[in-house]
């Protein structure tokens, strides 16, 4: 999937969580911090990809991601895996309360944040043809439905004209339907 889709899948996935789950109160840092966050994630796993957003938005990405593709040649590997989901959640648990003053930027929700991006990153890929390496190094990839010429080709019509305008309908009908304890995050923020 496109970083676009990606994107707004996660937006949509964060948007979801905070319908049911929400934390007593917030500062509007780490609301902020958890959205750009949540982006941030959904990227994550496509780092291994040259040109990718993540590493355009680097000072001399381009010369890192062109390193990174050697280490990481074929695409989707350890970064579309439990194993990479397990060694990024306590990566990010261990240097987040060490880079964010946590009076400032909760630690937590916005390792919540950026892990709700990446596992939706997973989920989202898992519709496509390539399906995913769930179980990486175990060389199986992983899709729905099972029956890879049902999913979805990368970046084509069924990605742009079904899945995002699917995901914005589900985004307008979601903060339609759960307006209550949405507006009561919002000013919840301090
Ligand atoms: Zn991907």
């Amino acid at each position: 999937m496109t970083a676009r889709t990606h994107d707004l899948i996660a937006f949509a996935a964060l948007t979801t969580t905070a319908v049911y789950y929400h934390p007593q109160n917030i500062n509007l840092y780490t609301l902020f911090a958890s959205v750009i966050g949540c982006t941030v994630g959904s990227l994550i796993p496509d780092a291994d990809q040259a040109g990718n957003r993540l590493w355009d938005l680097l000072p001399g990405g381009d010369f890192v991601s062109r390193i990174l593709r050697r280490v990481f040649y074929k695409h989707r590997t350890i970064t579309h895996s439990l194993l990479g989901t397990y060694l990024l959640f306590k990566g990010l648990e261990w240097v987040l309360p060490k880079i964010f003053n946590s009076g400032f930027v909760d630690p937590k929700i916005l390792l919540i944040s950026i892990m709700i991006g990446f596992v939706s990153h997973l989920f989202a890929d898992s519709l496509t043809e390539e399906g995913v390496p769930l179980l990486f190094p175990i060389g199986i990839n992983f899709g729905f439905p099972p029956i890879k010429s049902w999913r979805i080709k990368t970046g084509k019509w069924f990605e742009n004209l079904v899945i995002m305008p699917g995901v914005v309908l589900y985004l307008v009908w979601l903060i339609g339907n759960y307006k209550d304890p949405l507006l009561k995050l919002l000013k919840s923020v301090n």
